[in-house]
């Protein structure tokens, strides 16, 4: 395994909808906190001593999310599943291509890639100019092991309703999101190997397809997560009033929050 440090950022915390809910009168949605701002969730990868940038999913809000952090080169991007919300930024990766005149590497599981390139299908098709689509390059991957921009990477398939979620751990850092609950065959794969773990947890109440927050802290108890935050999160989450009630392991996502980790 490479070692090298990554800067971690939180591009964006929030559930499908993002906080606020397009027309919602509750406390959360009106709040003026930027703590209870989210975008749709997305994180992002920066080696510190290569400098190559990996995100993992592009989500609507991928244009405003990058330009906030003043992202300037994207190499490599994998991809949770295909619900809207996790890839439908994926038009805004053109603009890369203006600069680097590379395409962006893509890692995306071989069930999910069918519907992928459905949902793209302009992506895929020679328009006889590249500006008009994004330049990706797709690499079809499965459950287990795979290296991805140098790193190596383990990918878990969870469920998430009638679908499934890829969750991908690199060394002691993993990402999870939209999984209803890890398998007692995933809890044995990464039990005591995260220091840091982001993972969803959507609202309080139980949700038909998603983790609810107790779960998720439930399931940092059981992997033995030392740091692990949670994120897509709804409007049923006010950051500063519940972040009170959290144990000591576990935290709130906020847009924008950063942290570097030895992978
Ligand atoms: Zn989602
Ligand atoms: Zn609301
Ligand atoms: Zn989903």
């Amino acid at each position: 395994m490479r070692k090298g440090e990554v800067k971690v950022t939180i591009l964006g915390s929030g559930t499908s909808t993002g906080v606020p809910t397009i027309g919602c009168p509750c406390e959360v949605c009106r709040s003026p906190s930027p703590f209870n701002k989210r975008t749709r969730a997305s994180i992002l990868l920066s080696h510190i001593e290569n400098g190559t940038n990996l995100v993992i999913d592009t989500s609507p809000d991928f244009r405003a999310q990058v330009l906030r952090h003043d992202v300037t080169h994207l190499e490599y991007a994998l991809f949770t599943h295909t619900h809207a919300d996790h890839c439908h930024g994926l038009d805004d990766l053109r603009a890369f291509y203006f600069w680097s005149r590379k395409p962006v590497d893509c890692w995306i599981r071989k069930d999910h890639a069918k519907d992928f390139r459905a949902r793209f299908s302009y992506v895929f098709s020679d328009t006889g100019y590249l500006g008009t689509a994004p330049q990706i390059k797709l690499h079809a991957i499965s459950a287990g092991h795979f290296k991805a921009g140098g790193y190596d990477i383990e990918l878990i398939k969870l469920p998430h309703g009638t679908e499934t979620t890829s969750a991908f751990r690199l060394g002691p850092f993993a990402y999870a999101t939209d999984f209803k609950s890890f398998p007692p065959e995933a809890i044995e794969k990464w039990k005591g190997k995260l220091e840091v773990f982001v993972a969803s947890g959507v609202q309080f109440k139980e949700h038909r397809t998603h983790s609810s927050v107790p779960e998720t802290i439930e399931l940092f108890r059981q992997l033995e997560v030392k740091r692990g935050i949670i994120t897509h999160l709804s409007h049923a989450i006010d950051y500063e009033r519940d972040s009170r009630n959290l144990p000591s392991f576990a935290e709130y996502a906020y847009d924008g929050l950063q942290f570097t980790v030895e992978i």
